[in-house]
Formats: C-alpha cells, sequence, structure tokens
C-alpha cells in the first residue's frame, strides 16, 4: 500500500489524538474535514464532498469551510451534538521550512461553545458534570462565557433530575457510573436535547480533582473554597475542570471562584412543577411568551435578564433574603423617578460577564472593549443615584458596584473611538497613547516630508546644490551626488553604489529614516497588536473586580424590573410569615390576567394554614377557573419567594420549603410511560417528598382510571395529607369527585371551596369567583355543549346521566369512616357570602380621588426626589385608573 503524503500523516497523527471528535484542519484559509469527518461534515453542514489526493489509490473524501465563517459551521455542528477539534498551523506557512507545524488548541463542544451570537444571550449556556456515586451524587455546573461555577450534592435520582431541569445544560459530562443509574438518559437526549458524554475514569479520580482546584484557585488546602463538606461534589467539580481545561485549551481566569451550595438553600422544585408552572417558557410550546419570565422580565441588560431567570429557577426559602430583595425592590417603588434614570443607565451596558469571557479567551476585540468603556461610563451615575436611595440592599449594590474608573480612563486613553474589529491590521490605538505608535505612524504619513527636509538641510550642510534622495528596491534610500560635486562629499557619507556619472551614499540619519518608513506599517501592526494585548491583559488583571460589578449591575436590574412590573400591573409588597399562614386577598393569575382583555380578570382569595384550613377541595365545572386558581396561588408563593412584588389587594405569605404541582393529565409517550401511570408516579413523588411546610397543587388526581379506583385513590391521598403524622402539608385539591365534598364535615383541616357559575336553563355563566361551599353537580354536560359538541350527543348524554345517578355512590360516600379522623370542620369566616350577581372588579380611582391627594401633599416639607415621585404615582394613577 502507497504511503500517505507527509500531510496527510499528520493529519492522521492529529486525529489519532482526538477519535471522538471532528477535526477541523486549517489548511491556508479553509479548515479542511477528511474520511469520516468529511462524510458527516459534508451530511450535516450540507456542503460540497470533494476529494483530495491522499498519497494512495482513492483520494480521500474531504470538505471544508472558509476560516473567517467558521463559527457558524461550529456552532451547527455542535448544537446537533458533536464535538470539534480545532487544529491551527502554529507557525507562519510562507516561512516555514517543510510541513507546517499544526496543533489542536480548542475543543468546541455543545456545553463550551463560545459563539455569542448562536446562544441565547438571556440564558446561561451550562455544561454539567455528574460524578455519580451509591449513596452521594457529586454535581458540578459551570458556564464557559461568563464564568459561572458551582457544585454540589444529590441524594437520589429525583433530586439530580431536578437539578438538571433547573440548569437545562446543553451537555452533561459524567463517570460510567451515570450511564447505568437508571436515570432516563434517552429522555434528556431526545426530548431535552442534552449531549451526553462518559469521561475516561481518570477524570474522577479524587485525589487528581482535588489537586486540580487547588492548582487552579492557588490554594493550599480545600478548605478556603468552602467545598470540604462535598466530597463528591468535589470530585465533578474537579474532574469538569479538568475537562475544560482539556478542552478550552487556556487558563480559564475568569474562573475566579466556585459557589458550593445545599440544594435546600432554595425551594426545592421537582421537574414536573417547573414544567406545570410555566416559570420559564410554556407547556406545549415551550416559549417564553405566556410564561410568568415573560410577565417579569423588564430587564435592560443580558446579566440581569440571565439573572432574573435564575432567581426564578431557585426561589428562596430564608425569609432574611427575600426581606432583602424585596426592600430593594420597594425603593424602586417608592423611588420611581430614580427607578427609570438607573433603567436608562442600565440601557447601554454590554453583557460584563460575556466579555470577561472573552478577555479570559483573548477573543475580545476592539470593538469589545469600546462597549465596555461604553457600559463602564454609566457605573459612576448608577452609584450615586443608588447613593440617594434608602434601603440597605440598594446600598449593597452601590458598595459592590466598582466604578471601574481606572480602566474606563485605560480604554478612553488607549482605544479608538471607532476601531476596526480586526486585531491584526492597526487603527485601534489611540494617538497619544504611545510615541512609537505616534513616531511609526508620521513616518507612515510624513516620511516624504522628512527625506525632503533632510534633502535640503544636506543641500546646506555640503553645499551640492543637485544633491538628491532617491529610491530603488535593491538599495533602498540614498544620496545621490553628481560627479562635478563630488569633492564636497563630507566625511559622514558611505558609498552604496558608484554609477557613470554619479556617487550613490547613505549617512546614519538617512538610514535611520529608511529604517523607520519601511518597516513602519509592519512594525505599526505589530505594535498596536502588542499593546492591544497588554491591554486586554490589564483587564484580564482585574477580572474579580469587573465580575463582582456585574453580578450587581445584573441584581440592581432585576430589582427595577421587578418594581417597574409591580408598579405596571398594580402588584403589592406580599408580607413574609414563618408560621405557615397564606392569607391572599384579590389575588390575581400574573399571566392569565395579562392575556384576557383588559380587567376582566376576576380576583380571589385564598386561605391556608397548617390547622384549620390546610385543605381546601375545590370544585366546579370544567373551564370554570379551578387550574388558574390553584397555580395562580402557587405563582404568587413563588413570586414571593423570588422576592417580586405580588398581583393580589393583600398577601400575606407563610414561607413554604417546596411547591409539587400535579396537574392536568399530561402523557408522556416519549418515556413510554401512559397518562395514569406518570400521574400516580407524580402523586408518589409528591406523597414521599413532601413536608409539613409544602404547598401542594392537586388537580383532578385519580382521572386517569375508573370512576371508583380513582375516587378512592383521590380519597385516600386526601387523608393521607390531612393527617399531619404522616404529612400536613398545605393543599389545593380540585377535583370533578364532587363525593369529596363529604370530607370536609369529616376531617378538621379540610374545607370546601367551588368557582361559582351561574345556571341560565341549559347553559351555565361561568361567575370565575371561588366562594365557600361544594358543587353539587359537574356541568360536564353543559360544557360540552358550549364546545359545540352536536344536540343529538348531548341529548342522549343527559339520558344515561339521569339513569346512573338513580346509583348515585353518594351514600356509599357518606358512610366511609376516616383513618385516623377528626373532629368536624369549624364554620369558615375568611370568605365572605358573596352575592353571585354582584362580581367586583378592580376599583376604579375617580379625578376626584387624586385631587383629595394632591390636596393634602406637604409641599413645604418635600425633597425635590420626592415631590417628583409624587407627581409621577399620581399621574400614573390618572392614566391607569387603580
Ligand atoms: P378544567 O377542569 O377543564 O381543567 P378549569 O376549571 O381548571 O377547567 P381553567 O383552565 O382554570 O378552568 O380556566 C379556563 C379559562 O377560564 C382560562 O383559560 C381563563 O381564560 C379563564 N379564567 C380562569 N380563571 C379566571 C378568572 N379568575 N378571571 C377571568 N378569567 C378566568
Amino acid at each position: 500500500m502507497a504511503e500517505l503524503t507527509p500531510m496527510m500523516q499528520q493529519y492522521m497523527e492529529t486525529k489519532k489524538q482526538y477519535p471522538d471528535c471532528i477535526l477541523f484542519y486549517r489548511l491556508g484559509d479553509f479548515y479542511e474535514m477528511f474520511f469520516e469527518d468529511a462524510l458527516t461534515a459534508s451530511r450535516e453542514l450540507e456542503i460540497t464532498l470533494t476529494g483530495k489526493n491522499c498519497g494512495q489509490e482513492e483520494r480521500a473524501p474531504m470538505c471544508g469551510v472558509p476560516y473567517h465563517a467558521v463559527e457558524g459551521y461550529l456552532s451547527r455542528l455542535v448544537s446537533k451534538g458533536y464535538k470539534v477539534a480545532i487544529c491551527e498551523q502554529m507557525e507562519d506557512p510562507k516561512l516555514a521550512k517543510g510541513l507546517v507545524k499544526r496543533e489542536v488548541v480548542r475543543i468546541v463542544t455543545p456545553g463550551t461553545n463560545l459563539n455569542i451570537q448562536a446562544l441565547e444571550e438571556n440564558k446561561n449556556n451550562y455544561i454539567m458534570c455528574i460524578a455519580y456515586f451509591a449513596g452521594k451524587t457529586g454535581i458540578s455546573v459551570a458556564d464557559v462565557t461568563t464564568g459561572d461555577y458551582y457544585m454540589t450534592e444529590v441524594e437520589d435520582n429525583r433530586k439530580l433530575l431536578d437539578e438538571v431541569m433547573k440548569y437545562s445544560p446543553s451537555e452533561i459530562i459524567c463517570n460510567d457510573a451515570f450511564l447505568v443509574s437508571g436515570m432516563e438518559l434517552d429522555d434528556l437526549k431526545e426530548r431535552l436535547g442534552i449531549a451526553i458524554y462518559s469521561l475516561e475514569p481518570h477524570y474522577f479520580d479524587d485525589d487528581l480533582c482535588r489537586k486540580c482546584l487547588m492548582k487552579h484557585f492557588g490554594v493550599n488546602s480545600l478548605s478556603g473554597l468552602g467545598v470540604e463538606e462535598f466530597p463528591n461534589g468535589v470530585i465533578a467539580a474537579g474532574s469538569l475542570l479538568s475537562y475544560l481545561y482539556d478542552t478550552q485549551k487556556i487558563p480559564l481566569s475568569h474562573f475566579t471562584h466556585i459557589e458550593p451550595y445545599l440544594v435546600n438553600r432554595y425551594m426545592l422544585l421537582d421537574s414536573s412543577t417547573r414544567r406545570n408552572l410555566e416559570l420559564t417558557e410554556t407547556l406545549r410550546e415551550k416559549q417564553k411568551r405566556g410564561s410568568l419570565l415573560w410577565v417579569l422580565d423588564k430587564t435592560r441588560t443580558a446579566m440581569g435578564a440571565r439573572m432574573l431567570r435564575s432567581f426564578l429557577e431557585q426561589p428562596l426559602i430564608h425569609k432574611n433574603e427575600m426581606e432583602e430583595r424585596l426592600d430593594a425592590v420597594e425603593a424602586f417603588c417608592s423611588n420611581p423617578v430614580a427607578r427609570d434614570e438607573i433603567r436608562e443607565y442600565l440601557n447601554p451596558i454590554y453583557d460584563l460577564e460575556r466579555l470577561l469571557g472573552k478577555v479570559s479567551y483573548k477573543t475580545a476585540n476592539p470593538r469589545d472593549l469600546i462597549a465596555f468603556r461604553n457600559s463602564m461610563e454609566m457605573l459612576p451615575h448608577i452609584k450615586t443615584v443608588l447613593k440617594e436611595l434608602p434601603g440597605t440592599a440598594n446600598e449593597k449594590i452601590e458598595q459592590e458596584m466598582d466604578g471601574l474608573e481606572d480602566l474606563y480612563l485605560l480604554i478612553c486613553d488607549s482605544i479608538e473611538e471607532e476601531p476596526p474589529i480586526t486585531i491584526r491590521e492597526g487603527g485601534m490605538i489611540k494617538a497619544g497613547y504611545n510615541e512609537d505608535i505616534d513616531n511609526l505612524r508620521r513616518a507612515k504619513t510624513e516620511g516624504k516630508n522628512w527625506l525632503a527636509e533632510l534633502e535640503n538641510a544636506e543641500r546646506e550642510r555640503t553645499g551640492i546644490k543637485n544633491l538628491r534622495v532617491k529610491y530603488n528596491k535593491v538599495f533602498g534610500y540614498y544620496l545621490e551626488v553628481t560627479k562635478s560635486y563630488l569633492n564636497m562629499v563630507p566625511e559622514d557619507y558611505i558609498r552604496k553604489q558608484t554609477l557613470t556619472n554619479a556617487e550613490r551614499y547613505t549617512m546614519p540619519r538617512l538610514k535611520e529614516l529608511e529604517d523607520t518608513i519601511l518597516n513602519a506599517e509592519d512594525k505599526l501592526c505589530t505594535l498596536e497588536y502588542d499593546l492591544f494585548c497588554e491591554i486586554r491583559d490589564r483587564i484580564a488583571g482585574e477580572i474579580e473586580r469587573i465580575q463582582t460589578t456585574a453580578k450587581a449591575v445584573a441584581r440592581l436590574d432585576v430589582f427595577c424590573s421587578f418594581s417597574l412590573v409591580a408598579e405596571q400591573n398594580h402588584y403589592v409588597r406580599p408580607v413574609l410569615n414563618e408560621k405557615g399562614q397564606i392569607n391572599i386577598k384579590d389575588g390575581r393569575h400574573p399571566v392569565v390576567e395579562k392575556m384576557i382583555e383588559h380587567d376582566m380578570f376576576i380576583p380571589n382569595d385564598t386561605y391556608l394554614d397548617n390547622n384549620s384550613h390546610q385543605i381546601a377541595v375545590i370544585t366546579g365545572p370544567n373551564m370554570a377557573g379551578k387550574s388558574t386558581y390553584m397555580r395562580q396561588t402557587a405563582l404568587i408563593v413563588l413570586m414571593a419567594q423570588v422576592g417580586s412584588f405580588v398581583p393580589a389587594r393583600q398577601a400575606a405569605i407563610g414561607i413554604v420549603d417546596r411547591i409539587f404541582t400535579r396537574v392536568g393529565a399530561s402523557d408522556d409517550l416519549a418515556s413510554g410511560q401512559s397518562t395514569f401511570m406518570v400521574e400516580m408516579s407524580e402523586v408518589a413523588n409528591i406523597l414521599r417528598n413532601a413536608t409539613r411546610n409544602s404547598l401542594l397543587i392537586l388537580d383532578e388526581i385519580g382521572r386517569g382510571t375508573s370512576t371508583f379506583d380513582g375516587l378512592s385513590i383521590a380519597w385516600a391521598v386526601i387523608e393521607h395529607i390531612s393527617n399531619r403524622k404522616l404529612l400536613g402539608a398545605k393543599t389545593l385539591f380540585a377535583t370533578h369527585y364532587h363525593e369529596l365534598t363529604e370530607l370536609e364535615g369529616k376531617m378538621n383541616n379540610v374545607n370546601n371551596y367551588c368557582i361559582a357559575v351561574k345556571e341560565k336553563g341549559d347553559d351555565i355563566v361561568f361567575l370565575r369567583k371561588i366562594i365557600k361551599g361544594g358543587a353539587d353537580k359537574s356541568y360536564g354536560i353543559q360544557v360540552a355543549r358550549l364546545a359545540g359538541v352536536p344536540d343529538m350527543v348531548i341529548d342522549r348524554a343527559k339520558e344515561i346521566v339521569e339513569q346512573l345517578s338513580d346509583n348515585d355512590i353518594t351514600e356509599k360516600v357518606q358512610s366511609i369512616s376516616i383513618v385516623d379522623g377528626g373532629a368536624p370542620a369549624r364554620k369558615q369566616e375568611h370568605y365572605d357570602e358573596l352575592d353571585l350577581e354582584q362580581i367586583s372588579l378592580f376599583d376604579t380611582v375617580t379625578d376626584a380621588d387624586v385631587l383629595d391627594e394632591l390636596k393634602n401633599v406637604e409641599v413645604s416639607t418635600m425633597t425635590p426626589l420626592d415631590a417628583l415621585n409624587t407627581l409621577y404615582r399620581l399621574q400614573n394613577k390618572l392614566k391607569n385608573r387603580w
């Protein structure tokens, strides 16, 4: 068999080291792929497959992409789950002797894609490492574009799945044990689009992992990092870091710290609850519009948007942390003018976190630095406004926010206002920043003048009237003296060439000028490049300061956003308590109220506690609004624990440790489970993992099976939850089994509510108001009629229902005795009797109200800012009439 060409041998050697990657092999202006890689890439990228002579009989299949457009192709491949190794030319091919030296400089994987255009700016692109061990599994998560880096441990697969869902990483790296852990890997891959790679065992070596972390953070022991209580977390974090070193091949200087956390430091939300509550995307379309994030996100910066998303993904459970956030929001609600001013300053702020990623990867270009400078310009203004605001939360943000004046001045002084994107071709360093650069630039433009000056000066000095400075390619610049003046040539002239009629000379000053002029362009580009890198490195040296500032900006942006949303949607500050009491007056669903016609949403109260109002059984026809009501309660609690104001007239929120939802029947065909199976496994999870401090939203438990089985399961579930020795969680339980309303009399912590409807002949009118008491009918046939089911079917259904009601099960239900039952329920006071004809909408503000308020304003004692804020509020009242 013929030998491969030397270049192909080099290719094969390199490819051998990266067998699991597609190798992008740099050849001039292209990255070429060969053999299998070429077949795969041409198919996936839809690019033409050609061939190259490789020294053997058959040509090697080949395809290529131009180097200047490589990012787009890379992103397409990694988004399909491939890894790509970038092999660069390490020397100038023009200067290389023999074969050009090449090396793999970076491996791009789904979780390490740096192409910001291809990534969502409002979302982190996480890579997660799972070190699966019996007992406790270590988890570590990082975003290479921002330097965020976390670690934790979980005890079981369910919690592991919760963390996966929380971060929704684009890539998981793991040990082999994870592959056989029983987790639904196909589901993670297919449904969630996560690329999963198992790494070789040495990555998970305890000792190596510890050393890797210590070396990276420059510490002698791990105790300083606060990670010691997470032995398996350390393994995950260490293996993630070594994987990143191996693939990114840079010092990862933007990974300045690691944040260890206990999963129960935040409210626990399992994957189906996250989905059901539509926190960041809708259940069906997977879109932001229609989610809670859509309503709450009025952030101005990408960093703020990412932080808001992470707030929603991990609500707090510690009261003081929530209060701190709420204080900050309140300060902005009372100072809307200051808030709006800050929001103006936030507008031009660039994605500082991702800029730091670029600085660390040395890919930040001069335009990035100008954007960085424009961002920094805003910081002192923001700090000034913050200083005048009350409250420790804003004070803390002000202190964390570094004005970065030194870096601002550095860029102001050094980088041109409108620099080019490229850094190799000069034109980016400002005049006056560096003397050598100024001289070189002058040499380029003023070189001719200098030579003319020299010519004149030499004519004068020597008296040679026709002395000329001339240039040719071979000899460069020279002084030409005709034969007749040779006797006047001074001693410091050095002969270069003799012609028939003239002599050509040089001299030290001319040599100097020649040097400057001829090399100016090249030297200028090199010097500008070096200086730019130096400036970029100086910024890299301040990464921690910038990172802290970026996080402060993000928090500020989130609080301003919460405050604006609260104002626009008339939210109130929740009053938090640790006694487990949830008392919401006129609560609304934050998303549904935005989706329906203006002011048509009917507010409702909720009262739950750990005593006589622990479980609310809610009945009412389909479409009445049961799901909306229950979700709105869960969302209001969650919003409060995130630090946001809430859609209600008043809200006392007893902090919950977890929210569980079991909402509607969602078929999970992808994972091969039937509707009822999914429903029951969710119920099992809730009953096993909920605590007395949890909030449960249970919608239609037992619907997926026969009536008797379903009703019995639903009954037994309520009994179990209501028993404080077993569970005792606060629960909203919606059901069509109106037989369950019997429980109110049998257990002292169960109460019946229903959503009011009015019957008009054969039709029903939805009043959307929750009232005390149970529905005695399901109104299913009326709803079917409203939905347009043919009259013939409706009439027949009515006949059948009449016959069935002869065998009513109510009597049997009434005779069931309660296991460990309690005293009959007391009379409830929390819901006022409702006149069903009069559904109260929002109270409307009249002009007289505003005038009254204006009359009572104490102008003489107001600060100018107070006056502005009051004016703003009054105007808003008139505009919005609230
Ligand atoms: P099903 O039992 O069929 O699931 P449901 O009782 O859970 O029905 P929802 O899905 O909550 O009913 O509500 C149906 C529709 O009614 C919602 O999409 C919404 O448009 C409207 N709706 C619900 N609650 C209210 C309200 N409080 N004010 C105004 N409209 C409401």
